[in-house]
């Protein structure tokens, strides 16, 4: 992840981060996807220096042109970060 930004909001420790690799390829045909659009994923993480730290990850999304699917849009996976949809990371 690059780290783009940050805050401290009351409570909370903002990170706005974007992933350093990409993957267009699609989970279900292996086609490379078209670049559609970017979408905030939040992850809630372990607290720095007393605040909670929510993670705010720019992922991309892809649009899978495969014909053999009505459009099919899929989100780039962030694996190292954490499972998908999951809200807490994978430490
Ligand atoms: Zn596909």
């Amino acid at each position: 992840m690059t780290i783009t930004d940050a805050a401290v909001a009351g409570e909370f420790t903002h990170l706005f981060c974007t992933p350093v690799t990409l993957d267009p390829v699609c989970a279900a045909c292996g086609t490379a996807g078209r670049m559609r659009d970017r979408v905030e994923r939040k992850v809630t993480d372990l607290p720095i220096v007393g605040h909670p730290t929510i993670l705010h990850v720019r992922v991309r999304r892809f649009t899978c042109d495969n014909s053999e699917y009505t459009t099919r849009i899929f989100q780039q996976r962030t694996p190292a970060l954490a499972e998908p949809r999951a809200k807490t990371p994978r430490r």
